[in-house]
């Protein structure tokens, strides 16, 4: 143990919490990790599986607002909001269009881009010594578009990435073709990213870096804390379904059920969970080279262990509804644009809710009321992509180093200026 060992309580084995507990048992300290459920199997089993190191563009973004309704009234678009939800929405919804004007667009880029830059290499260091480097695969993003006027529609979005390092090339025809073979010929033209990769089993990844940290002295506890007692002297007491637990430090990685967590130590954050679905085709028939975006249906398609997992698309309904799995049966409907061949009937479904703030930044760093509780959360649809470098500014923030970045943008308080 070394000398300036501390003793941190990681709340959320998801791929945030779990990047955080490597990090700080790399630094020495002594880490448990709480959950209710096992690792892994919140929002981070069933993504998308992207490192997606092109996505440093927040969601909200200037435009947004006038497509928002066409989206809403299209049954086959990708956002819905359920009808009981929204007046509860609704301050949500105003500052999330607020933060998609140009400015405030560009300022949260300039925070995303630091955390989603070089992931496939950050996810590489992360994995090191864990065992689970077979799960990490480079691959191109292959974002196609259904005709040349909706790539001329969508190419500023593109364009505005590039002074954040982002090289997008467009691609069309015969040379679309040999980087996809299992595109459909009707498809002319794809914007492509080739500093990109995926896992082939996102839930997998989680747990195989979760087993690591407790071959490396971390304590792995399933229970679900009720409710979190900032201490006046130092340290925090966590109330659990199994009783209490006294935590020196703590990091609160709970995913979208942070907001929660968050109140009871006094810091009242806007974070909604932003719902989304899965489509997992087992026998699907085409092989893919590269991960697939659809520009029209927006969502993504990435070759996996147990078949081509297709995933996208937004819903706003609160924590605790059900899933509606018509969400996952657009998707469904929709394959078959890119890859006409799919064989579509043997699949599987899921929901997941993205931990999602209105700028779109993750909350990363310190409590500004109580000494000894950091947040690492609201990595809304880059939460994979994002953990290790999450990960290693909360055990920075923790040994007390300064990092090279400015912290303003991920603080937890900017809400409330
Ligand atoms: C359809 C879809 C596709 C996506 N695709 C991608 C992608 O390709 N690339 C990418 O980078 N990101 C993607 N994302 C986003 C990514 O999955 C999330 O940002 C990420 O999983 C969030 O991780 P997390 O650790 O913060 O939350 P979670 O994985 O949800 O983990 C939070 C954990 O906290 C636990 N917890 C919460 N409250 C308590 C409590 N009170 N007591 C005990 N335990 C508690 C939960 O049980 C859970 O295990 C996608 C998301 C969706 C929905």
């Amino acid at each position: 143990m070394q000398e300036n060992a501390q003793s941190i309580t990681v709340l959320g084995a998801g791929v945030v919490g779990i990047a955080c507990a490597v990090h700080l048992l790399r630094d020495g300290h002594r880490v448990t990790i709480i959950d209710r459920l096992p690792p892994g199997e919140a929002c981070s089993s069933g993504n998308a599986g992207v490192f997606a190191s092109y996505a440093c563009l927040p969601v909200s973004l200037p435009g947004l607002f006038w497509s928002v309704p066409g989206m809403l009234l299209d049954p086959a678009g990708a956002l819905t909001i359920r009808m009981s939800y929204w007046l509860t929405l609704f301050p949500w919804l105003v500052k999330f269009l607020r933060a998609g004007r140009m400015e405030p667009m560009q300022s949260s880029a300039r925070a995303l881009s630091f955390l989603v830059n070089n992931s496939l290499e950050q996810h590489r260091d992360l994995a090191r010594g864990a065992g689970v480097d077979h799960l990490l695969r480079p691959a191109p993003l292959v974002y196609a578009y259904a005709d040349e006027a909706s790539l001329s529609k969508g190419l500023h979005t593109w364009d505005w990435r590039r002074p954040y390092g982002v090289e997008p090339r467009v691609v069309r025809g015969a040379e679309l073709r040999e980087l996809e073979p299992a595109l459909s010929e009707e498809l002319p033209c794809a914007v492509v990213i080739d500093d990109c990769g995926h896992t082939t089993n996102p839930s997998l990844l989680v747990k195989g870096l979760a087993d690591y940290a407790q071959r490396q002295g971390a304590t792995l506890l399933q229970r679900d804390v009720i409710d979190i007692h900032p201490r006046d002297g130092g340290g925090v007491r966590l109330s659990t379904d199994d009783g209490d637990i006294m935590a020196e430090k703590i990091v609160i990685a709970a995913g979208a059920w942070s907001g929660k967590l968050a109140e009871q130590c006094g810091e009242a954050v806007p974070l909604e969970a932003e719902r989304g679905y899965h489509l997992m085709l087992h026998d699907p028939g085409v092989e893919l080279r590269s991960i697939v975006g659809s520009a029209k249906g927006k969502f993504l398609a990435t070759p996996m262990d147990e078949g081509l997992r297709l995933a996208g698309t937004t819903e706003f309904a609160g924590l605790d509804a059900p899933p509606d799995y018509r969400r996952a049966e657009v998707l469904r409907s929709q394959v078959r644009d890119l890859f006409p061949d799919a064989n579509i009937d043997d699949y599987s479904q899921w929901m997941g809710q993205r931990p999602s703030l209105p700028d779109s930044v993750p909350v990363i760093g310190p409590s500004q009321r109580h000494a000894g509780i950091y947040y690492a959360f609201g990595h809304q649809h880059i939460g994979l992509t994002s953990a290790p470098k999450t990960g290693r500014l909360i055990a920075d923030m923790v040994a007390g180093r300064t990092p090279n970045i400015d912290l303003g943008p991920y603080r937890v308080d900017r809400f409330q200026r």
